[in-house]
């Protein structure tokens, strides 16, 4: 017995949770006696950057994120290796000849929803042989698999989702994960061929270390969470948390954010006022399209939810998806969203929505180019929410907005940036002509060195709505 106890080494495998605390996976592997031997490693293979359409933000943002965590490990005495692979396929052999030739006794992961991801974790189990997988639930607050209906199925829209979640939430309670003691000599971190050394945007509004992320949750709490509801639709006010980079990236983990969130406002989830309770209906969002991915696998495989929308005609016209993706179409808060996604890696949520559904229903392309699109520039793009939102915008998916209901982006911008504050400072070339007029220009005459818009609003609207009708549902 005291033998294998001195031969255990155990390995960490990261993913998108570059965090120490509150980690499951670090936390279960850090609970031993302290001889025990404990590795870490992060796979990554540049053929998946093309083939899951990851950009240079993200990229970056990991990188960044990485040399980051092996500090913190090796202060723990735990060395991260990072290993390039030449693709995703090659991780499975990889764990594998790294557990036969150092001896790992168990392997420790933190479970991923997404179809390629699962059916890999699984062949890790088929061909672990003596090694011990331990995979946990971290990535989302409750386990998919756990919230189904009565009849045992995946929930396909929100709202029954919501109330089984909460009812589950409240019986089982969410803590994070104590981080047991671990006294090591510190060591030097390793060094790794970096990922990316430059991104395409301005990445420094994103936290970079889990104190700064914990930062940036403690000051959200306490400033803006109490009003949430009232300004998390306006973009030019920074109303909501911002924490989505760290969030998908796994630099904080949702469980941190539920309880900054309590310790705030001192009651329970299920207690908290209207306004605050609204930022907890995004993270159970958050929640709801993982365990989509794990319920409807077609949604990691480029398919509609609502497979009956398949049949639709898209245009797909080079020439407007190029103004789109510029900030050029000449619809101003369409175009400032756009550039706020370059220049930041990040946009607003309400701004997403305008923007997917003028490129789904005003110029009547396919939802899959702004996925991919915005998969390449966000720096917190995830399959579960970056596919759901666009097949909500689309109308193609769960809790889809109903086809007929088109986004008017006029009327959107005049409500949610009355002042028309943000799109000025995306659009400078607004600045010349009245406040008033900036939310529609081409109704007066159309500032120099701005675009016309590229689409007539109304006709391209009626045009989408007779496109979704002639669907067979
Ligand atoms: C077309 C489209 C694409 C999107 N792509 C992504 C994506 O790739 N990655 C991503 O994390 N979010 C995506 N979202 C959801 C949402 O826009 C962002 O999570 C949000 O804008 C992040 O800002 P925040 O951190 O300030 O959010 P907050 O309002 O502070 O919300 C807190 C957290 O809840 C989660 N969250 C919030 N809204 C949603 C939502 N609608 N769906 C799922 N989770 C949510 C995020 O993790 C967010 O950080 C997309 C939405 C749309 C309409």
């Amino acid at each position: 017995m005291r033998l294998r106890r001195i031969m255990q080494h155990r390995l960490i495998w990261f993913r998108d949770d570059l965090r120490v605390t509150d980690n499951a996976a670090v936390s279960a592997a850090l609970d031993c006696d302290p001889n025990t031997r404990i590795s870490a490693v992060f796979l990554t293979a540049e053929s998946d950057w093309a083939s899951f359409g990851y950009g240079p933000n993200r990229l970056y943002y990991t990188q960044q994120l990485l040399t980051h965590l092996s500090t913190s490990l090796a202060s723990l005495g735990i060395c991260l290796t990072v290993i390039r692979l030449k693709t995703y396929h090659d991780q499975v052999a990889w764990i594998g000849q790294f557990c036969a030739t150092e001896c790992v006794s168990d392997l420790y992961f933190n479970q991923e929803y997404q179809w390629n991801e699962r059916l890999r974790d699984r062949q890790i189990r088929d061909h672990a042989g003596s090694v011990t997988v331990h995979a946990f639930v971290d990535r989302v607050l409750l386990q998919p698999s756990t919230v189904l209906t009565g009849d045992e199925r995946f929930y396909s829209v929100f709202s029954p989702f919501k109330r089984r979640w909460l009812s589950i939430y409240q019986d089982q309670g969410v803590r994070p994960f104590a981080l047991p003691h671990r006294s090591r000599a510190p060591m030097e971190p390793n060094q790794w061929s970096s990922l990316c050394d430059r991104p395409d945007s301005d990445l420094s509004q994103f936290p970079m270390t889990e104190e700064d992320a914990q930062r940036a949750l403690e000051d959200f709490v306490t400033h803006r969470l109490g009003h949430y509801d009232r300004t998390r639709n306006q973009p030019d006010v920074s109303g909501t948390s911002r924490l989505s980079g760290a969030l998908a990236r796994g630099l904080l983990s949702p469980r941190q954010c539920i309880q900054a969130a309590e310790d705030q406002i001192q009651r329970p989830i299920w207690e908290f006022p209207d306004n605050a309770f609204s930022w907890i209906n995004e993270l159970i969002w958050r929640d709801f399209y993982q365990h989509l991915l794990v319920g409807f696998p077609r949604l990691s495989k480029n398919r509609a939810f609502r497979t009956e929308t398949e049949a639709l005609v898209w245009r797909n016209l080079p020439a407007e998806i190029d103004a789109w993706k510029a900030g050029r179409t000449g619809i101003p808060i369409v175009d400032a969203g756009m550039r706020e996604l370059k220049a930041t890696g990040w946009m607003h949520n309400r701004v997403r929505m305008i923007v997917a559904q003028f490129l789904t229903k005003n110029l009547l392309c396919d939802w899959r180019i702004g996925e991919a699109h915005f998969m390449q520039f966000l720096v917190d793009s995830d399959l579960g929410a970056n596919n759901g939102g666009w097949q909500w915008s689309a109308s193609t998916g769960t809790d889809a907005a109903p086809y007929f209901r088109v986004f008017n982006p006029v009327s959107q911008s005049e409500t949610h940036d009355p002042q028309a504050n943000y799109i000025s400072h995306w659009i400078p070339e607004l600045l010349t002509i009245p406040v008033k007029k900036r939310h529609a220009p081409w109704s007066g005459s159309i500032p120099q060195g701005y675009t016309a818009p590229i689409v007539d609003l109304k006709t391209s609207r009626q045009r989408a709505i007779d496109a979704f009708k002639d669907l067979k549902s």
